[in-house]
Parts: structure tokens; C-alpha cells; sequence
């Protein structure tokens, strides 16, 4: 073995991948049953649909050497992501557009006059100043919009008043004064044809890749643990990195999501794959209506049938997945102090989402871990 990499989601898989091509030998553990990190999926077993078991991942990217690499594994369908929201039993679009604006008021404004509808309304603050995410929001799209679509669901979110979270939360809240509801910017955005695991599975089929799963890195009845590994050759750690030493600089703090699914005897219940729930009486944050990810699936899928998954938030406990830094500035402080103890590490390179402590989306962690393979292990 050449190196040793500990997860199997994308930067795990995409160094692991790059390795093997070059002809090394690579073993990848992960404690998990499965490959794949959260970007896993699985079908429903009795619908055949496609759920995405730790949330829904939705593939978009600007990057081309990041979108010719993908293409290597897998092809992707045209879906574009359009996001609704819940607010008092009335269903606007999202991000905030000029028909969200027009619903809201009631109103046919033209794009200058929201413009300036939105301006006269922002004025109780300064951006600039804003000194919390309540008081940013309200300085971007003003008050009455505030409250109705960020204040409750940020609220759930975070488990946080938004007066007492850093206004860098929300600082690029996109507002646009055109009906062009697409939720992402970027240039190339689709699923993966066959579903994410098929693509993840492309990536780690080589024969100089060994996966072995239901294996800790922790855990010292295991052969490849960390006290018999480290030093003795190449890791690339994917995993918690307040884990690794043992939260000596204490634990970072992380959001976890709970998830409910359901199967539901009718063909449509939501009429679109995710609708948000903005205000405060609704416990969960969203549905997930998993069948319209795939609408070319439609003569697979049953038309009888759906399959719902509701969206829960809270902080996490050790014993929780860790799905999005917190950032407090105490966790900044602890994660420069980690930084530091990593660099320290022999032999030990730490990536991705849990090993950076970092929010990275799918091609982020493979653009990352492409980076990583060109500058330091290649
Ligand atoms: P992960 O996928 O988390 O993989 C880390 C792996 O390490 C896991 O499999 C874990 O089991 C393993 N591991 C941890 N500790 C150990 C240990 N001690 N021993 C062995 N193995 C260990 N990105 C998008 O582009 N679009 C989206 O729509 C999107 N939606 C998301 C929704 C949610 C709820 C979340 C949490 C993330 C979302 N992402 C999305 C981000 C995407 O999931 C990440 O970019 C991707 O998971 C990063 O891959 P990774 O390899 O860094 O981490
Ligand atoms: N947000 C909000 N209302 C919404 C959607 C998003 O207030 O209906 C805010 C909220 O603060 C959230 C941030 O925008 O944390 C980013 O939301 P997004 O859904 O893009 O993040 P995700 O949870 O999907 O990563």
C-alpha cells in the first residue's frame, strides 16, 4: 500500500481515483456501511425512487477542469434547482425575485420600482454597519421581507436569534429584480444520470483501490488504525479534525439535520422537489420530494406512489454526524490552534468538509482534493 485515505466521500474518492491512475496502490477505509460520504444515495425499495440519504445534493459548478473530471464518471441530466417557500399557507419562489416582491405586496412593480421599493425599505440600517444577521438582512431587502422569508427559518436553522448570529451568515443574500427563480448561478448544473452512487462507485472501481467500510480509523482492534498507520506512510485524513487529536483544543461546534421520510399513496404531493417552511410554528425546515430530481425517470417511477423526507435542525452532540460548522469565534480560535497541530503531523495531510472544518460543496471538496493530489502528492 502506497497511501492510506480515511473517507470515502468525493475528496477521499478524488485522491484516491488520482492515485490509482498513477499507478500507486491505495487503500480507503470508512466507517460508514457505504461509500460515498454524504453525497450517497440509495433507491427506496419499495418505490424504486431515488433518495438522497443525508439531504439533497444538487451538482452545480463553474469550474471546468472540475466539470471535465466529473464527466469522467458519470453523465448529468439537465434538472435545474428551483426552490419555494411556506410563508402563512402561501407558496412564493426563492431566492427572493421580482415575484416573490410582487406576491408579497400584492403588486405589479416594475424591476425599477421594487428597486426602489426595496431601497426605502432598507434604510433603518447600514449595511456596512450591520452588526448582526437581523440587522443585515433588514439593511438587503428590508424588514417586512426579512421577517416574512429569513428571520424564522435562519431562526430554525441555527437554533439561533438571528440578532446573535454574525451577519457574514447572510452577506451575499441574492435579490433579483427579474422572475429568474434559479437557485444557482453556475454554469454547468445537473444530477448524475445513473444517481450519485453509480458515480461514486465509477470512482473508486480500479484495481489499485482496495475500499474497505465499516472500518474507524479510531477504532485499535482494526489493522489500518491511526496509532499503526501514522508515520509509517501517506495519509489523507477526511474525518473530523477535532477528532484526530482527540479534542485536546476542545470540540468544534457543528449543525446536525434530522431527517423523517415517508412514502405517500399519491403520485405528487408537493408539485417540486424542495419547498421551504419560513415561519416558526412549522417545526421542520423543508420537504424534500425526491421523485422531481428525476422527472426523465417518470416512466420508472410509480405514479401512485412519492416519497417525502422533512428537514429538522438542531446542534450536534458528539455522537451526532456533523453536517455544518457553526463558526462561533470560539471555533475559529480552536481551528487555528488545530491547523497548527496538523501542520505538525508527519506524513498527514487533512482535507474536506470534516478535515478543514469548512462549508464545501460537491465540486469544491473535488476541486480541493484535485489540488491537493497536483501540489503535495503527486
Ligand atoms: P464527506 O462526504 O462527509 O465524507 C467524509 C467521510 O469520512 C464519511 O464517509 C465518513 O464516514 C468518513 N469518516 C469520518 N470519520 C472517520 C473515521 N474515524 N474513520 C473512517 N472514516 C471516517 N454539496 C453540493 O455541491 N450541493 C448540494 O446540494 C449539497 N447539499 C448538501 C446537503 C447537506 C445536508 C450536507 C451536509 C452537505 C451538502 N453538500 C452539498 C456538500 C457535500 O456533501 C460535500 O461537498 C461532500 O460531502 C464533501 O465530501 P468530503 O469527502 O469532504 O466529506
Ligand atoms: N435562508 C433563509 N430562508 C430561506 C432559505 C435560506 O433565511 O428560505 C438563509 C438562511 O440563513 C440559510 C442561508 O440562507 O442559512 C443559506 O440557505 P441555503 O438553503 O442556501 O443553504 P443550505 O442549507 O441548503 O446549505
Amino acid at each position: 500500500m502506497d497511501i492510506l485515505i480515511v473517507g470515502s466521500g468525493f475528496f477521499g474518492l478524488t485522491i484516491a481515483e488520482r492515485a490509482a491512475a498513477s499507478g500507486r496502490k491505495v487503500t480507503v477505509i470508512d466507517r460508514r456501511h457505504h461509500i460515498g460520504g454524504n453525497a450517497y444515495s440509495e433507491d427506496e425499495p419499495t418505490t424504486g425512487i431515488e433518495v438522497h440519504r443525508y439531504g439533497a445534493h444538487l451538482f452545480h459548478t463553474s469550474n471546468p477542469s472540475v466539470w471535465e473530471y466529473v464527466n469522467r464518471f458519470t453523465t448529468f441530466t439537465n434538472y435545474v434547482h428551483r426552490v419555494y417557500t411556506n410563508h402563512k399557507n402561501v407558496v412564493y419562489p426563492l431566492p427572493i425575485n421580482l415575484g416573490t416582491i410582487n406576491q408579497f405586496f400584492q403588486a405589479a412593480y416594475s424591476p425599477a420600482e421594487a428597486r426602489a421599493l426595496v431601497h426605502e425599505l432598507a434604510g433603518e440600517f447600514d449595511s456596512k454597519d450591520a452588526a448582526n444577521l437581523e440587522e443585515k438582512g433588514i439593511a438587503l431587502i428590508g424588514r417586512p421581507l426579512y421577517e416574512a422569508f429569513i428571520r424564522d427559518y435562519t431562526g430554525k436553522q441555527w437554533q439561533t436569534d438571528p440578532k446573535d448570529l454574525p451577519a457574514e451568515v447572510i452577506s451575499r443574500l441574492p435579490v433579483r429584480y427579474n422572475y429568474d427563480n434559479r437557485y444557482f448561478n453556475d454554469t454547468w448544473e445537473g444530477l448524475p444520470t445513473q444517481g450519485y452512487t453509480a458515480w461514486l462507485e465509477r470512482m473508486a472501481d480500479h484495481p489499485n483501490i482496495d475500499v474497505k467500510l465499516d472500518t474507524d480509523f479510531f477504532d485499535e482492534s482494526q489493522p489500518l488504525n491511526k496509532r499503526a498507520t501514522v508515520g509509517q506512510l501517506p495519509i489523507v485524513y477526511t474525518g473530523p479534525v477535532d477528532r484526530y487529536f482527540d479534542y485536546v483544543e476542545g470540540a468544534l461546534s457543528w449543525r446536525t439535520l434530522d431527517f423523517e421520510q415517508e412514502v405517500l399513496q399519491v403520485g405528487d404531493y408537493q408539485g417540486t422537489s424542495v419547498m421551504n417552511y419560513a415561519d416558526a410554528d412549522v417545526p421542520y425546515t423543508r420537504i424534500h420530494e425526491f421523485k422531481h430530481f428525476h422527472p426523465e425517470r417518470a416512466d420508472r417511477y410509480p405514479t401512485d406512489k412519492t416519497v417525502i423526507m422533512r428537514e429538522f435542525s438542531r446542534f450536534a452532540t458528539r455522537e451526532d454526524e456533523p453536517y455544518y460548522p457553526v463558526n462561533t469565534p470560539e471555533d475559529r480560535a480552536g481551528l487555528l490552534a488545530y491547523r497548527e497541530l496538523a501542520g505538525g503531523e508527519k506524513d498527514v495531510l487533512f482535507g474536506g468538509r470534516l478535515g478543514t472544518y469548512q462549508y464545501l460543496d460537491m465540486h469544491m471538496a473535488i476541486g480541493a482534493a484535485l489540488s491537493m493530489w497536483n501540489n503535495q502528492l503527486a
